[in-house]
């Protein structure tokens, strides 16, 4: 078997293969992962755990290793009744270990509530632009996918959203507040009116929730009067876990057993259990780089807006900035220099994740020399 530079197999072997139809041509999705001095790419908290949680994660992982003969606890409630602790601090609610749900990143989250709650004959609705592996667990799902439109300035569009919904009933509706990649996030009210419209579940994906401006409510504070909805987290952005792989949810219940009834036996490995105990049980340290990252995006969309780019409102760790006639080429010049940013949104965007004061310097330097014809020249030092 030949293997290519990405890890794959040679496209004609796989030609070959009884490859169901609708999976003829797709490629593994993903951003491309090239080492480069500053990575702002794929919107990951920039700032490696301490040594004391280091430390922590490896002795927890020591104490699970002792059983790793056996296979983890199915439930995990001990998990769960952390996550819960967690949420009700950050949202002030009373949410108990029966609503919460994890697995392998929010990614295998999302798939499971499309496994229960999509599938063959069904529809999953969402607003783009949005988080772009949606339509990938549809797909792998069997589940039809229509994609709304937002307003220019990425909020809702309500009507048109309640016009979607009447016509496809969608037995799933995602939001992503706040969204990917733009960065905004949603009112409270936005939300109840699709809940309102909505004849299925309410998926609102928070993977960014933490990074929220102060006043930006959760829609955990909606989950007592609604069950049918369900709020998705990761500890994969904020909690500096990416590499963990531990997604969550929230919901009633109910919608728990649901999801359980579709997710493999023992998916989440005692490993992974123990590394977010333990991540968990210092999650006040790990959180405190939030407040620099939100202060670094603040300044971020300030200097991007004041050289006289436009730069969407954010709540999250990244700013969906522009516009560019060519953005492939901004994205190239900046790779040339050592800066990897991405190349998603609507035509001539560009995404940045906020990285430390000294990768955010990089990015803006590179960018003025990218871009120099482009941006205010009164600007004058962009650094
Ligand atoms: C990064 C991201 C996730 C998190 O994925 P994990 O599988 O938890 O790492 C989920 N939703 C959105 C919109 C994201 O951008």
């Amino acid at each position: 078997m030949s293997a290519d530079v990405r890890g794959g197999s040679a496209r004609s072997e796989l030609a070959d293969l009884p490859l169901r139809d609708e999976l003829r041509g797709e490629l593994p999705y993903g951003a491309p992962q090239l080492v480069v001095p500053v990575q702002l790419n794929v919107n990951e908290n920039p700032y490696p755990p301490s040594g004391n949680v280091v430390a922590a994660i490896a002795a927890a992982v020591a104490e699970a290793a002792t059983t790793l003969n056996r296979y983890p606890d199915r439930e995990f409630l001990p998990l769960r009744a952390d996550l819960a602790a967690f949420l009700n601090a950050d949202a002030d609610v009373e949410l108990q270990p029966s609503q919460l749900w994890a697995a392998n990143g929010s990614n295998e989250i999302m798939q499971q509530l499309l496994q229960a709650f999509g599938g063959p004959g069904r529809t999953a609705v969402s607003f783009a632009p949005t988080y772009s592996m949606y339509p990938e667990y549809a797909r792998n799902t069997h589940t039809t996918w229509v994609a709304g439109r937002r307003n220019t300035d990425f909020s809702l569009d309500l009507r048109h959203a309640a016009e979607l919904i009447a016509e496809h009933q969608p037995s799933v509706i995602i939001l992503t507040s706040p969204n990917n990649p733009t960065g905004t996030a949603l009112p409270l009210d936005d939300v109840r009116v699709v809940l309102d419209a909505a004849p299925g579940v309410v998926v609102v994906d928070e993977a960014y929730a933490e990074f929220r401006r102060a006043g930006v409510p959760s829609a955990l504070t909606l989950l007592a009067e609604h069950p049918e909805l369900v709020v998705t987290r990761t500890m994969s952005k904020a909690f500096a876990l990416a590499g963990g792989r531990l997604g969550y949810l929230a919901a009633a219940a109910a919608v728990v057993d649901a999801v359980r009834i579709v997710r493999l036996p023992y998916h989440l490995s005692a490993v992974a259990q123990a590394t977010a105990r333990a991540a968990l049980a210092h999650s006040a340290e790990l959180l405190a780089t939030v407040d620099t990252l939100r202060v670094e995006r603040d300044d971020t969309v300030s200097w991007l807006r004041a050289v006289g780019l436009r730069a969407a409102e954010s709540d999250s760790n990244f700013v969906l900035f522009g516009t560019f006639a060519d953005r492939h080429a901004v994205w190239q010049g900046l790779l040339d220099r050592g800066v990897l940013i991405r190349e998603t949104g609507p035509d001539g965007w560009l995404r940045v994740s906020i990285g430390t004061r000294d990768e955010m310097r990089a990015f803006r330097t590179a960018l003025s020399e990218v871009a120099k014809d482009l941006l205010d020249p009164r600007m004058g030092d962009h650094t």
